[in-house]
């Protein structure tokens, strides 16, 4: 994985038309957003593009994990790692942890009683 974690910005979009429910939808440009709003109503995206309202638009900054190159969303902590790999990170931490507290108990028995 030789993936640079170069966070960019997208944005989270509300998409509404007045035929169709309003959709929530991530995309980089407008005509995305459309585009994937068009999809989710299953009509053509010429047919509703020119109708379509933006009632709300959010930058979000997209982290792509340097572990296994999932994208993320503003995930600032752990260098950008993305849900899955930080709960792996974390249970591998945790499993170490409790090895070598085992390990450090455990330690006195084999030293001593010889
Ligand atoms: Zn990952």
């Amino acid at each position: 994985m030789n993936r640079a974690a170069k966070p960019r910005t997208t944005y989270h979009w509300r998409i509404s038309h007045p035929l169709h429910p309003a959709v929530p939808v991530n995309a980089d440009t407008w005509e995305e957003a459309v585009a994937k709003a068009a999809a989710l109503w299953g009509v053509p995206f010429a047919k509703v593009a020119a109708m379509c309202e933006a009632e709300q638009k959010t930058p979000m900054t997209v982290t792509t994990c340097p572990k296994c190159g999932r994208e993320g969303f503003n995930n600032s902590d752990q260098d950008g790692w993305c849900d899955l790999c930080r709960k792996k990170w974390k249970a591998e931490r945790e499993r170490v942890r409790t090895v070598r507290r085992k390990y450090w108990y455990e330690l006195p028995k084999y030293n001593g009683g010889r």
